[in-house]
């Protein structure tokens, strides 16, 4: 990419698209396209293309996507599919006819199969069956990634995609019953800390191990990987370390300040005892995460508390 170069981020209200917009504001790119959606609807076509004809991007990040957690997930599959299927469509058909130069798509780890072995390798996608609460979005997600690899052996496109593992960050979802382990907890102990109480309550034993990703690691990696990587095969973005959710309790406990204890609760589950992705092809081209889990924890606590109103 060029600085002067015309990049459209799909996506850029959520967690991983403000990162890209930051991450690429600050290295200067001056010709960013973004829309809202409600300016431009990906899910409809008519929309996608008149926007593709008359802006004519050169590259696209794709970030859009319809997200959330296990509840979201359960309740609404049809919408999960449905959506993500003609938002990655309506875009990656436009890019092609409309000569974008490159593009990266934004995949999920929950496309590898449920009992993959650990760290997941790139390699393990369509070896086993997937995890079923959230199987129609990584259905979905896996579409992506074949439609990106289908282009590019039949129309000899650019178009990439990457497998980040669990991120956090800025313009995440707070709130207790969809969102992930790290913004749920952020926000019990300040609400705890606030409302003086004695303890706050962890899902599960604190046993299982999760690996994440600060956001501005996230959007580092995939604008190197645009300006870097032309290669066939999709590549994991983590850090290619996990650590135990008591640990990871602990922690936001000490980052927020909280005084009292840490109850687990036990009745609640606890999900997939490990989830790691391999690094190993990313590490070879290059690129390995900057910021340390209690740097990023740091930052996302105190942009919680400038934007409080706003998260939760
Ligand atoms: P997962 O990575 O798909 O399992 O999704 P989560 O981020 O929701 O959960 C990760 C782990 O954190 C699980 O073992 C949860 O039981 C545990 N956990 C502990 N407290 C919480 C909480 O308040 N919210 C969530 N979402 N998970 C929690």
């Amino acid at each position: 990419m060029e600085l002067t170069s015309k990049i459209y981020v799909a996506g850029h209200r959520g967690l991983v698209g403000s990162a890209i917009v930051r991450k690429l504001k600050e290295q200067g790119y001056k010709n960013l396209l973004c829309k809202t959606s409600q300016e431009l609807d990906l899910r409809d076509k008519n929309q996608v293309d008149q926007f593709f004809e008359q802006k004519k991007p050169e590259y696209v990040f794709l970030a859009a996507a319809r997200v959330g957690g296990i509840v979201a997930n359960n309740d609404y599959p049809a919408d999960f599919i449905r959506d993500n299927l003609q938002i990655q469509t309506n875009v990656i058909d436009a890019s092609y006819r409309n000569g974008v130069k490159k593009l990266l798509f934004l995949g999920s780890t929950c496309i590898y199969p449920k009992f993959a072995p650990q760290p997941m390798s790139e390699d393990v996608l369509l070896t086993g069956l997937l995890e079923p609460t959230n199987e129609p979005y990584a259905i979905a997600k896996i579409a992506g990634i074949k439609m990106c690899e289908s282009y590019n052996r039949q129309y000899g496109t650019n178009y990439i995609s990457v497998m980040p593992t669990n991120l956090y960050g800025f313009y995440d979802n707070f709130d207790l019953e969809t969102s992930h382990v790290l913004p749920a907890l952020m926000r019990k102990f300040h609400e705890a800390k606030l409302k003086n109480q004695p303890s706050v309550e962890v899902w599960g034993t604190g046993s299982p191990k999760r690996e994440f990703l600060y956001s501005d690691d996230l959007a580092d990696a995939v604008v190197y990987l645009m300006n870097t990587y032309n290669g066939t095969q999709f590549i994991n973005i983590g850090v290619g370390k996990d650590i135990s959710i008591k640990e990871l309790a602990e922690k936001i406990k000490d980052v927020v300040g909280f005084q009292g204890d840490i109850v687990f609760n036990s009745e609640k589950p606890d999900g997939t005892p490990r989830k790691l992705v391999d690094v190993t092809k990313l590490a070879g081209l290059g690129w390995q995460a900057a910021f340390s889990l209690d740097d990023g924890l740091s930052k996302v606590y105190k942009w919680f508390l400038d934007n409080v109103e706003e998260a939760v």
